[in-house]
């Protein structure tokens, strides 16, 4: 590997292009800060896969895709520089960071982690084998692919309970497997599930085994039930993708960055914001007010 040095000094460095990232990069550059964002995908996070959203105020039905690329596009027209590399480390050096990104090095005198969350896995034999083969954990993505197949959602929260509804009206029939008789999601939701009917909803039922060589030709319960189906969706929830930065803030049992609602963590000059911090509302919304909290939080430290 190799690394050339860029040593420019930035007021903020920004892990992570979503709507908290981006947000905190607007008001950074609103405050008249250096601003840079490194993402390791494409910008826009998780919601970029949600084809129609219902509860941002002011854009009934936006999709995903359609709203981030505005965020997107207003950081940039505001100035902030936006970097697609991964991060490798992030090391506090004095009262300075040193970011270690794949291929260049970068300093900065703050940081905001706004590094999201990454889908959990259910852990079957070759489920991570067979993704593309008919395991997948995103239905707005991969759904198509299954024109009138069985498909499985395996979880019992908004997201397969989405799922379910978004797969109802592609497949041919939809299982929804989840481990307990009662749902973790929203009761609306539940309601417009029970009401489709082409959904089995296949309760107190764990998954045990995904049937199938080459790709997913069945999936066996562990009560023995096999499902015939050609797709398995996984929606099981997610984790936060903190774990190479526990060296340097304290995380949860579970991984998340702990922050108070100043989105200020255990590390001075470090803040974090959107679904990375211990926090009891994962939404779009709350990631866009983190944003905003924890660079208003990185301006009042730099001017201190
Ligand atoms: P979640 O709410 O954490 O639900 C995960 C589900 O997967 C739970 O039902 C859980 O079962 C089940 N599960 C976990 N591990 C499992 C395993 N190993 N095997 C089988 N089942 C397993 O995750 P989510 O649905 O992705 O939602 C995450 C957050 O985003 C939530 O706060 C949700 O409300 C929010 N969200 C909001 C929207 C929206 O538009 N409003 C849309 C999607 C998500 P148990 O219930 O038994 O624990």
């Amino acid at each position: 590997m190799v690394l050339c040095y860029n040593l420019v000094m930035y007021d903020v460095i920004i892990i992570g292009a979503g709507m908290a990232g981006l947000t905190a990069a607007i008001y950074g550059r609103r405050a008249g800060k250096s601003v840079l964002v490194l993402e390791n995908k494409i910008y826009g996070g998780q919601i970029m896969d949600t084809l129609r959203i219902e509860n941002w105020p002011g854009d009934f039905g936006v999709s995903g895709a359609e709203l981030m690329k505005k965020v997107y596009n207003q950081a940039l027209t505001l100035g902030a520089k936006i970097e697609f590399e991964e991060v490798i480390k992030v090391e506090k050096v004095d009262n300075e960071f040193r970011v270690k990104a794949d291929s260049n090095e970068y300093l900065a005198k703050t940081i905001i982690f706004a590094v999201g969350t990454e889908d959990r896995k259910i852990g079957l034999a070759r489920e991570e084998e067979l993704v593309g083969l008919g395991v997948s954990y995103c239905a707005t993505c991969d759904g198509a692919l299954f024109k009138g197949k069985d498909v499985a959602v395996i979880g019992g929260g908004n997201t397969a309970l989405y799922d379910a509804l978004y797969l109802s009206d592609v497949a041919k029939k939809v299982y929804l497997v989840h481990r307990r008789n009662s749902f973790r999601g929203d009761v609306a939701l539940v309601d417009k599930v029970r009401k489709k009917e082409n959904v089995e909803l296949v309760l107190e039922s764990q998954p045990e085994e995904i049937l199938g060589d080459e790709k997913v030709e069945g999936l066996m319960l562990d009560n023995g039930r096999i499902l015939g189906v050609s797709g398995i969706f996984v929606a099981v929830g997610k984790k936060p993708a903190t774990s190479r930065f526990a060296e340097l803030v304290k995380l949860d049992e579970k991984g998340y960055i702990e922050a108070d609602e100043g989105c200020k963590t255990s590390c001075d000059g470090i803040f974090a914001a959107g679904d990375c911090r211990v926090k009891s509302v994962r939404q779009l919304v709350t990631a866009a007010a983190d944003g905003a909290v924890a660079a208003e939080a990185a301006i009042n430290y730099l001017n201190e």
